[in-house]
């Protein structure tokens, strides 16, 4: 699939602004962003991946706006992944990828954004959110770390944050890596079998895996109150790997396209003489 054909198959995936959110009538095998034959499917994500790194050429030459994409979901939804595949041909110049953690040290004597706007990116720059401040309202609220009228108020005020970089020139996307119970259950059995994946794997990860529905819930709440036209998230069916890759590539190159960047004029005329 290509172009505008891809886009409106991925548009049914957008939260619409004010929509609820039931992320268990949404197929996470689903594959919108796929022409329907593997081999398509695998040069189109090659060529996706050349575009997005000629775009962020741009982006940086022009110095004008900046990208932020939020990467959340389940444990084992793919965040690295994404981050690991998708911008395999960009330039480590312009972009830049940040895990967010639990709050340590300094950042829990701030307000929950302080650690967050110090990663936005500057004019020219994509930056990449492996997680966010979106863990400041889900976590928060279903591990009861902060009242709930506090985590009413703190929607409102991620609207405010988000308006304002919105408003100030940055592109913002936020794509809900949207997995299946029972494929999380494979990837963290998967997790502990395997050598090289095992540091992974915590017991945190079993609690939360536990506590499923209400996590849902709290990220059907968040994605609900925030999904705005400046900001706006996209659900990613993210069984597959590939096709979750192929799904986020095609939404970034659409973003990034959208801008319309030419490069700068060049500074000395064509016949400047180079001896
Ligand atoms: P991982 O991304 O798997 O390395 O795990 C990071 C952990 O930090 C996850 O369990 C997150 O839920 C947790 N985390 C990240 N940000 C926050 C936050 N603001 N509040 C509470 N927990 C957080
Ligand atoms: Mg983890």
């Amino acid at each position: 699939m290509n172009g505008q054909h891809a886009l409106k198959a991925l548009d049914a995936w957008r939260v619409a602004p004010g929509a609820t959110l039931d992320l268990a009538a949404l197929d996470a095998d689903a594959h919108p962003a796929s022409g329907g034959k593997r081999s398509t499917d695998e040069a189109r994500l090659k060529d996706l991946g050349a575009t997005l790194g000629e775009l962020q050429g741009r982006l940086y030459a022009n110095q004008q706006k900046a990208v932020l994409l939020v990467l959340q979901g389940m444990d084992a939804s793919g965040k690295d992944g994404v981050v690991r595949r998708v911008f395999s041909q960009v330039s480590p110049l312009g972009v830049r990828a940040h895990a967010f953690a639990v709050p340590a040290g300094s950042e829990t004597r701030h307000d929950f954004l302080w650690r967050v706007h110090a990663q936005t990116p500057p004019r020219g720059e994509i930056a990449i959110f492996n997680r966010s401040h979106y863990e400041d309202v889900v976590v928060a609220s279903v591990r009861n770390l902060v009242p709930a009228p506090q985590v009413t108020r703190r929607l409102q005020h991620i609207r405010h944050f988000e308006q304002m970089l919105v408003d100030e020139g940055t592109v913002v996307l936020k794509l809900f890596l949207h997995l299946s119970y029972e494929e999380q259950g494979e990837r963290l059995r998967d997790r502990l079998a395997t050598r090289e994946k095992q540091w992974k794997l915590q017991a945190s990860d079993i609690a939360d895996r536990a506590h499923w529905k209400t996590f849902r819930r709290a990220w059907e709440r968040a994605i609900e109150a925030t999904s705005t036209d400046a900001a706006p998230w996209y659900v990613v069916p993210a069984n597959s790997r590939f096709q979750r890759d192929l799904m986020v590539a095609e939404l970034m190159v659409h973003h990034l396209a959208a801008l319309h960047l030419e490069y700068p004029p060049a500074t000395l005329p064509p016949d400047t003489i180079i001896p």
